[in-house]
Parts: structure tokens; C-alpha cells; sequence
């Protein structure tokens, strides 16, 4: 450990304590704003990093996990349990007391730290909390990002990161007026196979990249609060459609100039009444890259993928946004073939995320994936939609 960063844990023994050292500042000492999060040239060149600039110390971030779902329950709490370096789990926030004691007895959580949304402000006052981690429907992020903020909590926030931009813009807002943390858990910038896919693209393996494929959809069953507009913000591309934005924006590097989407419905069968069925797009990035994604929630053959075809040859992962078993394959232009795919047991993933935060927290660094990513794949998400509405392509302003 570096004398200055000992010096540091010794002074803020905990992030609670920086915290209380640090509320109400007005200076952005604690972002470490050193570029802006969220340019996919950079997203590229981080995707490189590791984390093991904290792997030398024991201390470890305390989560809070708002919302006892399914991402939370069986895939985030078992990660963070099972892989965690840096990341332990202290309290939990639910509307159903007997589930959330159930859930805080099998991780070793004190019942102490037990909230529900009402007295959720009280997390202000256990120091164990360092950052709170919110699993709610996406309509919810933006109220629970900016209230954790404001109790002087890190934030975590699944994808998507809100429904407007205007939400997302007030999420940024107040993290940075408590000098808190936001991070967006897009969990495949820390993934392995995603991370040699990127590193194999940028080195030239498939020459110049022309096209980018990317499909992502499942068979919604009705009654998910996902079909709910004020709940999920749109269908599936809020929800599934979102890791293909982000898919394109890692793999090429780049930023779209300008989207053409086409929204529908093909099951009249009362499911998308208030959101789409389907969503298929086009992006086209400066370079001249163009990108075609898909993305339902009418069939389970939907997708799953990423393909890169470039000048020389192809880089493709299939599937591409699973928890675990993700395949990463290539293809030169003389037809040798080579699996690149790297195992990583599920929910490891879950873990990583958790601890670059921890890492980011450590270390006073702007998360990778930080509040300005989520911003970024939102406002394409609502050029796709106002392009289907309006029969012509978007340009973005970048
Ligand atoms: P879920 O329905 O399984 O869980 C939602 C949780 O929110 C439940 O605990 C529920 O009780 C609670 N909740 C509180 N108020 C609610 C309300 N008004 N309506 C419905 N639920 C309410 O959902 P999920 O699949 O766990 O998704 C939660 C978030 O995680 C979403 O933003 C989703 O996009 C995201 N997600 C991310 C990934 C990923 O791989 N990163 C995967 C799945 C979901």
C-alpha cells in the first residue's frame, strides 16, 4: 500500500467518516474528475485496467442493497458473498420485512440493518453503509439514487440508470453536490470475455471495423412490472436493448452521430399496451461504422450476440450478455478460427462491479462506468424512439 494511501485510511478510517469529513463541500476533490466519464474512446482505453490497486488492502466496502429481487437476490448478494475482495454486504432496504430478515439471517446481516423505503434516509446514521446498491424497477433509480446521496451514500444504480435524461442529470447532480460516488452497474466493462473482445479489436484483429450486429431480447410473461411505462421507462430496449448501445459504444470506441430506430408491436395480445414489443436500429459512428441491433421482448430467438465484421476479419461473442458461459470467438481473413473464450463462474461478475466501486471509493477515482455512462445510453434511447416517431434518423449531439 502506498504511504499516501495508508496515510488516507488511517486519517478516513472509513468511507463513513470521509464522508462526514466531506459533506457539503462544494469542491469536486473526491470525484477525481480527470476526464469525461462516459467518452467510449475512453471507456476502451479503462477497459484495459484492473483493480489491483486495491488488491493490497483488507478493508473492505459495506453495502447496502435496496430492493430484495431477482438481480439482488440471485445474482449480486451470492457474487458479492462468494468472489468479493473488497465488497461486503451490511443492510438492506425492502418493502417486505419477513423476506428482508430472512435474507439478512442467511448473509450474517444485522437485523439492526433493516430498512424500508420509508425510513430509508436512516442509513445516514450506520456507519457500516458505505454505498447502497439499487435493484428497483428503473423508474425508482433516480428518487433512491438521489435520497442515498443525500443520507452521504455511494451509489451503485443497475442499468437502466433512470427513465429521462432529465432524471439522470439530477442523479449526477446530487452525487457530486454530496460528494458521493455514482456508478452504473454495467457489469460486462468488467467482464473478461468483454474486455479480450475489446482488446482484440483495438489491437487489429479484424482490420477496420465496418458493421457492428448486436441482438439482445427474451419472451416477456405478462404482469412484470417491466410492461409498466412509469416503472420501466419503455420496453425492451430500456431493458435488454441497452447492452447493445453499450456494446456498440465499447466496441468501436466511438460515439454514434446519428440513430434511425423502428419501434413495434406484433403480439396484439395485451402485453404491450404500454410498451413496445420490438425495437430494430441503426447507429452510425464517425469513423463510418454502422451498427444494426435488435432488440424484443416477443421471443426467446432474439439474440444474444455481438458481431464485429471488419476489413480482415471478425470478432463475435455468442452469447454476449448472460452471467456466465459467454463464448468470444474470431476469425481471420484466411478462415482460422479461434476460441478466445475465457471462463468466468457466475456471479463473479456481480462481484468485480461491486469492487471497482470499493476501488474507485479507495482510491478517490471516477468509476468507469460512472453517472455519465448511464446519461450517454439515454439519451440514444430516447433519439431511437423519437426516430420512430418521427420516420427519420436522429443526428446526436456528442
Ligand atoms: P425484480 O422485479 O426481480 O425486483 C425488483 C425489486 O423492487 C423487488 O424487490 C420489488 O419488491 C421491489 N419494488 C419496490 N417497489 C416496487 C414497485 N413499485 N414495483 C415493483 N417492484 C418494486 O426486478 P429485477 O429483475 O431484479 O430488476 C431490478 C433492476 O435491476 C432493474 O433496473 C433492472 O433493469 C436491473 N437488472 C439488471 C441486470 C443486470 O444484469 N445488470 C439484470 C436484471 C435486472
Amino acid at each position: 500500500m502506498s504511504n499516501s494511501r495508508r496515510d488516507f485510511l488511517k486519517q478516513f478510517g472509513s468511507a463513513t467518516a470521509f464522508t462526514a469529513a466531506f459533506a457539503g463541500s462544494s469542491s469536486h476533490f473526491l470525484l477525481g474528475e480527470s476526464r469525461p466519464a462516459g467518452d467510449a474512446a475512453h471507456i476502451a482505453q479503462d477497459s484495459m485496467a484492473t483493480d489491483a490497486s486495491s488488491a493490497d488492502s483488507g478493508k473492505k466496502i459495506g453495502y447496502c442493497i435496496v430492493g430484495l429481487g431477482r438481480i439482488s437476490m440471485n445474482e449480486f448478494m451470492p457474487g458479492v458473498q462468494k468472489f468479493s475482495k473488497h465488497s461486503k454486504l451490511v443492510a438492506v432496504v425492502s418493502g417486505h420485512r419477513d423476506k428482508a430478515e430472512r435474507i439478512a439471517d442467511q448473509y450474517g446481516i444485522s437485523r439492526k440493518a433493516i430498512y424500508n423505503y420509508t425510513n430509508y434516509e436512516q442509513i445516514a446514521h450506520n456507519p457500516e453503509i458505505d454505498a447502497v446498491y439499487i435493484a428497483l424497477p428503473n423508474g425508482m433509480h433516480a428518487e433512491y439514487t438521489i435520497r442515498a446521496a443525500k443520507a452521504g451514500k455511494h451509489v451503485l444504480c443497475e442499468k437502466p440508470m433512470a427513465n429521462t435524461v432529465a432524471d439522470c442529470e439530477q442523479m449526477i447532480a446530487a452525487c457530486r453536490a454530496a460528494n458521493r460516488k455514482l456508478m452504473i452497474a454495467y457489469r460486462l466493462q468488467y467482464e473478461p470475455n468483454t474486455l479480450k473482445g475489446i482488446s482484440l479489436l483495438r489491437q487489429g484483429y479484424a482490420g477496420k471495423i465496418l458493421e457492428l450486429n448486436c441482438n439482445f431480447g427474451f419472451n416477456i410473461k405478462a404482469g412484470e412490472w417491466r410492461l409498466n411505462k412509469a416503472l420501466a421507462g419503455g420496453g425492451p430496449l430500456y431493458d435488454v436493448g441497452i447492452y447493445c448501445i453499450n456494446a456498440c459504444r465499447y466496441l468501436s470506441g466511438e460515439e454514434p452521430t446519428s440513430v434511425q430506430g423502428y419501434s413495434t408491436v406484433v403480439d396484439q395480445d395485451g402485453r404491450f399496451n404500454e410498451v413496445e414489443e420490438n425495437v430494430a436500429w441503426n447507429m452510425r459512428f464517425p469513423s463510418g461504422t454502422v451498427a444494426s441491433c435488435l432488440t424484443s421482448y416477443g421471443s426467446n430467438f432474439s439474440g444474444n450476440l455481438w458481431h464485429v465484421t471488419g476489413t480482415t476479419g471478425t470478432v463475435e461473442m455468442n452469447p454476449a450478455y448472460s452471467y456466465t458461459d459467454l463464448r468470444l470467438t474470431g476469425q481471420t481473413q484466411n478462415g482460422e478460427k479461434t476460441d478466445f473464450s475465457i471462463s468466468d463462474p457466475n456471479p463473479q461478475q456481480f462481484a468485480r462491479e461491486g469492487d471497482h466501486l470499493a476501488d474507485c471509493i479507495f482510491e478517490n477515482k471516477q468509476p468507469k462506468t460512472a453517472g455519465e455512462e448511464g446519461l450517454r445510453d439515454l439519451k440514444i434511447i430516447r433519439a431511437i424512439y423519437q426516430s420512430s416517431d418521427e420516420g427519420r434518423a436522429i443526428r446526436m449531439n456528442t
